[in-house]
C-alpha cells in the first residue's frame, strides 16, 4: 500500500512538471487582443479638419468596440477580424468596400486577404467589383474552396454559388472618390495612393499623391489563435489589373499562432518585393526576435532602405501590438482585455 502511495505521487509530480514544460511556448489563454489599421500615407493635422479626425476615430472606435465585445465572449480570432473589418468596409471614409477608389477605366476592382494562424490557412480575391464585404469572400474561399486565391468575376462566381449575395457596382460609387480619380486623370499622374503623400515627389515616383486607404486588422482570441485580415480599393487610377500586396499572403497579410499576425498598408509593389509580413514573422520565429525588434527592422531598415512607402500593425502571442510605419501618420487602434482602448492618426 506505501510502495503504491510512493509511486502515485512520483508519476502526478512527472505529470506536473511536464505539463509546466509544455505550458512554456503555450500563450496565455483568456487573454485578448485586437487592433487595427485604416491606411497609411501623408496624414498630417493640417490636411484633416477636426471634424473629419473625430469621424475617422469615432469609426475606429466602433470598429475596435465589435471586435473586442466579439472576443470577450469568446469569438474566434478569424471571426473577429471579419466582423472588425466589415464596419470599416461598411463606411465610405476608408479605401476598402464602400470607400473603394476607382481604377484609371472607372471601375472598382477590390482586393482581400485573411489568414488564420491555427491551420495556416488562407483565403484571397482580387478584382472583384460586386462584392459588397470582400473580406467575408476571402473568408467564404478560405473555409469552403480548395483554393487560396480567386480572381475576379471567377471569385465572384464562387462565392455567388456558395450563397453570398452580389452587389451592383453602383453600390460602391461615393463622389468623393469619382472627383479623386477626375483630378489624378486631369493630372496624368500615373497611379495613385489614398492619402496625400508629398514625400513620394522626392523619390520622382509617379504616384506623387501617395495615398494609402487600406484596412486591416490582426487579432488573438481567448484560445491563443492569432489571425489577420487586410481589405483594399488598391490604387487610385490603377491600370491593367494592376494588384497589390494585400491579398498576397506572406507580403500584406500573415499570421502564424505562437508568432504574430501582420497586416500592411502601403505602396503594395514595396510590401510585395520584400515579402513584409512574412519578413516580420521569419524574424520572431528563426532569429527570435521580440515584435517590436522585427517589426522596426522590416518597416524602418527594410522598407525604408528601399525606398518603400507605408506601415503595418502587428500582435504576437502575448497579445502584444505594435504599429510602425514611414509615413507621416497611419490610422491606427487598439483593444484589449484589460479593457484598454487605444485610437490614433499621426505619428
Ligand atoms: N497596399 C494597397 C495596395 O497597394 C494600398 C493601400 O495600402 O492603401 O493596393
Amino acid at each position: 500500500m506505501k510502495k503504491s502511495l510512493i509511486a502515485i505521487g512520483i508519476i502526478a509530480l512527472i505529470q506536473s512538471s511536464c505539463m509546466q514544460d509544455s505550458k512554456i511556448n503555450q500563450p496565455t489563454l483568456g487573454k485578448f487582443s485586437i487592433a487595427i489599421h485604416g491606411g497609411a500615407g501623408n496624414i498630417e493635422k493640417m490636411n484633416l479638419s477636426p471634424e473629419q479626425q473625430k469621424e475617422y476615430i469615432h469609426v475606429m472606435d466602433s470598429a475596435l468596440h465589435v471586435g473586442y465585445e466579439f472576443l470577450k465572449s469568446g469569438g474566434s480570432s478569424v471571426d473577429a477580424v471579419e466582423r472588425v473589418i466589415m464596419v470599416l468596409e461598411d463606411c465610405p471614409l476608408f479605401n476598402a468596400g464602400k470607400g473603394s477608389v476607382f481604377n484609371h477605366d472607372g471601375i472598382i476592382e477590390m482586393d482581400a486577404a485573411i489568414m488564420d494562424g491555427k491551420t495556416l490557412d488562407a483565403g484571397a480575391i482580387a478584382g472583384v467589383t460586386k462584392i459588397k464585404n470582400p473580406i467575408s469572400a476571402a473568408k467564404l474561399i478560405m473555409r469552403k474552396s480548395n483554393s487560396v486565391f480567386l480572381y475576379g468575376d471567377g471569385a465572384e462566381s464562387f462565392v455567388s454559388e456558395k450563397g453570398m449575395k452580389l452587389v451592383d457596382p453602383s453600390y460602391f460609387f461615393t463622389q468623393s472618390r469619382w472627383e479623386q480619380l477626375q483630378n489624378a486623370l486631369k493630372k496624368d499622374d500615373g497611379m495613385q495612393l489614398d492619402h496625400g503623400d508629398e514625400s513620394d515627389k522626392s523619390t520622382n515616383n509617379k504616384s506623387s499623391e501617395g495615398k494609402y486607404g487600406t484596412v486591416g486588422c490582426v487579432a488573438l482570441d481567448q484560445n491563443g489563435n492569432l489571425a489577420a485580415g487586410t481589405s483594399t480599393g488598391g490604387l487610385v487610377n490603377k491600370k491593367y489589373k494592376r494588384i497589390g500586396d494585400s491579398p498576397i499572403i506572406g507580403a500584406g497579410t500573415f499570421a502564424e499562432n505562437n508568432v504574430c499576425a501582420v497586416s500592411c498598408t502601403g505602396r503594395g509593389e514595396d510590401f510585395i518585393k520584400n515579402t513584409i509580413a512574412y519578413d516580420i514573422a521569419s524574424q520572431i520565429k528563426y532569429a527570435e526576435k521580440s515584435l517590436y525588434e522585427a517589426v522596426s527592422s522590416s518597416i524602418q531598415t527594410k522598407l525604408k532602405s528601399n525606398n518603400g512607402r507605408g506601415g503595418c500593425v502587428a500582435i504576437d502571442k502575448e497579445g502584444n501590438v505594435v504599429f510602425n510605419f514611414t509615413t507621416t501618420g497611419m490610422f491606427r487602434g487598439s483593444a484589449n482585455s484589460e479593457g484598454k482602448f487605444f485610437t490614433s492618426i499621426y505619428r
